[in-house]
């Protein structure tokens, strides 16, 4: 008996080192150790949109996964594959969103054009790029596509030479099956270059303190880039403090006060590529309570916030793993017509069919879906809420006030949640993605929510891990 258990389990570790090497023979057959990087300019109006090569480079040795080369997950709003040109076969593919997908949701008139980039492992033949877009029924079609031939001159295989210093914090093994992030730094003088350090050791600390980040920390490699600046802090238009700083970080993007972005990806790229990375986060030398987070693009935090540690791991969550945001009666709410298709975001549901409910295997029997959870207390008090902080902002206040109101909200909606029966259940609670009806998220409270606990929802860590497993493989 015993015999046979270990011939059967000598046979399935068998097999399972044979897709590993038809795996490894896919990558090896197609790719160099390299990284492409492929920049392009996003043009366009709420309606319609083109793209324009700017250049394509070496970005450095190739930090991803050699194993998990098709991107299975159906996140992103947009989606780019990498064809070889003579077998047609699929060889690599990945979804992300982009800071021109983001403002074409607010409506905006007129024109506009964002830089944007795409890397993948460096093809050793011809292969075509194509970029889709999500369609109204959010099914993935092809919107660009261009053949690159990597021995074209129009192709640099020069790799950059950083002059930047840089440090590892978390170093656990190889960049290909581990998951790495590179940390960049902005409004951070020469001096301040201690401070830049211990701002990244206390914000990745405070990650790997959060599930499901805390159990799979062996799977991350951390390393940073420093990039001082000739002033100390960065741009933020709305209470008319302007800087110019290495990264162009800014607060105010589209108009919007708390909300930091830096629209200079070329130079933002070139630094990144100082260390071999997956993902990508900046931070933010001010007090300012902000930051921003686009799937696979980077994340940003304002540092020395009272609340900058629930900021760093919510952004993350959105640039890690496209996560939605779970609140909806923010100030950045943009209108939505009634919701007709499910939303591909991994932790929030339109609930169009319960029984194909996204995070379905995590609810217990019993749990009543939708769930009740004390909803239109909740509303009054956190519009009420909303109310106070656009007037605390238009007068202009000092941090600590607009601090004070975010700690008084956060008592109260904890007082509040800790008397509802569902509060520790996995279930479906109406509200979510800026929408106050029609969408619900899987949890009463997660950090996509609220600043309350450093705690994701159920469905949000079974998106996190998932990601994990695509770089750590
Ligand atoms: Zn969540």
């Amino acid at each position: 008996m015993k015999k046979l258990t270990i011939l059967i389990l000598a046979s399935v570790l068998s097999t399972a080192s044979n897709a590993q090497k038809s795996k490894d023979l896919i990558y090896n057959r197609y790719f160099t150790g390299q990284t492409m990087r492929v920049d392009y300019f996003h043009t366009g109006t709420a309606t319609e949109e083109h793209f324009c090569i700017d250049r394509i480079l070496n970005d450095g040795s190739w930090a991803g996964s050699k194993m998990v080369m098709l991107d299975e997950l159906n996140l992103g709003l947009y989606f780019f594959k990498i064809t070889d040109t003579v077998s047609e076969k699929l060889i690599y593919s990945r979804g992300f969103a982009s800071i021109f997908g983001e403002w074409q949701s607010i409506g905006d008139k007129g024109w506009n054009t964002f830089h944007e980039s795409v890397r993948f492992p460096w093809p050793k033949m011809p292969v075509r790029l194509t970029i889709e877009k999500r369609d109204a029924n959010n099914n993935f079609t092809a919107i660009w596509s261009i053949v690159i031939d990597p021995k074209s001159r129009i192709v640099n295989p020069s790799v950059l030479k950083s002059k930047n210093n840089v440090f590892t914090y978390i170093e656990n093994g190889h960049s290909a099956d581990h998951v790495d992030i590179v940390i960049l730094g902005d409004g951070y003088t020469a001096s301040e270059m201690d401070k830049f350090h211990k701002d990244v050791k206390s914000l990745t600390d405070e990650l790997f303190s959060v599930e499901p980040f805390k159990s799979r920390k062996t799977d991350f490699n951390v390393r940073a880039v420093e990039t001082p600046s000739a002033t100390s802090g960065v741009n933020k238009p709305h209470p008319g403090v302007f800087n110019r700083t290495p990264l162009s970080m800014s607060y105010g993007a589209f108009d919007s006060e708390r909300y930091a972005l830096a629209f200079d990806n070329r130079t933002i790229r070139d630094i990144a590529a100082s260390v071999p990375y997956d993902h990508m986060f900046i931070l933010i030398n001010e007090r300012t309570y902000g930051g921003g987070g686009i799937f696979n693009l980077y994340s940003t935090v304002a540092a020395d916030n009272k609340f900058s540690r629930y900021i760093f791991v919510h952004e993350f969550g959105h640039s890690f793993a496209a996560l939605a945001d779970e609140y909806y009666t923010s100030d950045v709410a943009y209108q939505t017509p009634a919701i007709t298709i499910e939303p591909w975001e991994p932790n929030v549901t339109a609930l169009l069919d319960p029984d194909k409910l996204k995070w379905k295997e995590l609810i217990k029997t019993g749990t009543p879906v939708p769930t009740p959870w004390g909803k239109a207390e909740f509303d009054t008090f956190s519009y009420e809420i909303q109310k106070e902080r656009r007037a605390l902002r238009a007068a202009n206040v000092p941090e600590t006030e607009m601090e004070a109101l975010f700690e008084r909200e956060k008592k109260i909606s904890l007082e509040m949640f800790s008397k509802n029966k569902y509060r520790d259940s996995t279930g479906a609670f109406e509200g979510g993605n800026y929408m106050q009806y029609g969408i619900y998220r899987s949890a009463l409270d997660c950090i996509m929510f609220t600043r309350n606990k450093q705690e994701f929802c159920p469905a949000c860590a079974k998106a996190i891990s998932e990601v994990i497993d695509m770089y750590s493989k």
